[in-house]
């Protein structure tokens, strides 16, 4: 435990801290202790924790092996510089190159998400020679500059204001959201959507273009399922014009979807994949491009103009060991599964039951609801860009009732640690169903 009060510590914080996607001077809840799914302050209120924080303590707080393996290597030898070879990283990169499958070949370690787009994105380049960029309207890469015009939300605005060449986006599906899909077969929008980027992509130049940049299964902005064969589509187009995929896998890596990757569920295989998050279920920093054979023999013949001091980092990578390991130990892509069709069937009663939840999307134990204040006619609960005070108002709901979500625009996203338990998911799920309740009565 820490020397101050929980006040002290709100103080200091409000005070001294700039926060990330904030205004300076908010008070934060003071986290005094955090195990298992649950956060405590110092106070000691209970919240469950159904957000991993940020989509990142994939096994949950305070796991005890991780934590072990930590101290093991620190005790043995904290760091290295990226020109050295030491057993955390060598068996980390091959731990990760059989789980990505037999065509990858090398890993670049990165410190985050951002910096691991940052990087695949200056490969992309290096290797084709060619300068675009495109990724979706629909996502987020992380905050650093290249990331952050690479990404589509509006979180990008600020980057964009010093510029930065070659980005260029594209509309990805939205089944639910976008009013022309509405009664018409997956297929017949598959093909819609797809003819779309191959015009885009042919009236921008084939030849000026590196990499597309997806996330796998789309996450922060309201994990979006896209409609069958249009993954598979995206990887064809690539292979037609010699344009690279990068998968960012950084939230729906790791297990979050029940399998290792997200792209496993598609039936394609990336050039490149971008991870941080879950491979060290946020315990240390820890990123990574994890790139095939081709762009790994490209790199034996020419330098790699990519570098940080704390790339493969031994204590990260020995954090990295140790997850991996627990995953597979635990089994915990065939848990996921299992509390994956619980969270569903409560999703879709949800959806039946309430007038503010216009769809559910859930794929492992990534989830997000649609709020919506016309279900008819699917109007979003609050504009897109436009100050929002109704979300803001659900979650402090369910904050007050012990149980924390992740959202950005009108989603409610359920996305616990991976290890919870269907007692857990039973005692805290109601809550959700109460606080829609609340919503239905009085914000629509
Ligand atoms: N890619 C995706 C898909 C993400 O969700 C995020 C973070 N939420 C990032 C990249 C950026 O990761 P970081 O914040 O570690 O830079």
């Amino acid at each position: 435990m820490g020397k101050l009060t929980g006040t002290q510590v709100q103080e200091l914080h409000r005070d001294h801290v700039l926060q990330s996607w904030g205004k300076a001077g908010q008070m934060a809840i003071p986290v005094a202790k955090a195990e298992g799914i649950y956060l405590y302050d110092y106070e000691g209120n209970k919240y469950a924790d159904m957000s991993s924080l940020l989509v990142c303590t994939n096994l949950g707080h305070d796991n005890k092996e991780i934590v072990a393996a930590l101290k093991e290597q620190a005790d043995w030898m904290s760091f290295m510089a990226p020109s050295y070879a030491t057993e955390a990283k060598s068996v980390l990169a091959k731990k990760l190159v059989d789980l990505a499958g037999p065509s990858f070949r090398r890993v670049f370690f990165t410190n985050s998400g951002a910096e691991s787009n940052e990087n695949a994105i200056k490969m992309a380049r290096m290797v084709t020679g060619r300068t675009k960029i495109f990724s979706c309207y629909r996502s987020y890469h992380g905050a650093t500059l290249g990331a952050s015009n690479a990404s589509g939300d509006a979180r990008r605005f600020a980057a964009e204001l010093g510029g930065a060449n070659g980005f260029v986006k594209f509309m990805n599906p939205h089944m639910y959201q976008d009013g022309y899909t509405r009664g018409v077969d997956d297929e017949v929008c598959t093909n819609n959507y797809l003819k779309a980027l191959e015009q885009q992509i042919r009236y921008e130049g084939p030849n000026q273009i590196a990499a597309i940049l997806m996330e796998s299964i789309v996450g922060a902005n309201g994990v979006i399922l896209p409609p069958e064969g249009y993954m598979e589509g995206v990887r064809a187009l690539c292979d037609k014009y010699g344009i690279l995929l990068i998968m960012d896998e950084v939230m729906a890596g790791f297990y979050r979807t029940g399998t290792a990757f997200g792209w496993q569920h598609f039936d394609l295989v990336p050039d490149m994949i971008t991870f941080a998050k879950g491979v060290t279920n946020a315990y240390v920093p820890l990123g990574g491009v994890i790139v095939n054979e081709q762009i790994s023999s490209y790199f034996e013949e020419n330098v790699l103009q990519c570098g940080l001091t704390y790339s493969g980092h031994t204590l990260a990578c020995a954090v990295g060991n140790a997850c991996v390991d627990y995953y597979e130990a635990h089994n915990i892509g065939a848990h996921v599964v299992e509390m994956e069709a619980i969270l569903k069937d409560f999703m879709e009663t949800m959806v039946e039951k309430h007038a503010c939840v216009g769809e559910a999307r859930c794929i492992g134990l990534f989830s997000a609801f649609e709020m919506v204040k016309d279900k008819e006619n699917r109007v979003s609960l609050v504009d897109y860009n436009e100050p929002n005070t109704a979300m803001p108002a659900i979650m402090n709901q369910l904050k007050e009732k012990g149980f924390i979500a992740f959202n950005r625009d009108n989603y409610v996203s359920i996305c616990p640690p991976l290890t919870i338990t269907k007692e857990e998911l039973a005692e805290y799920l109601p809550i959700v169903d109460e606080v829609f309740t609340w919503v239905d009565e009085t914000l629509i």
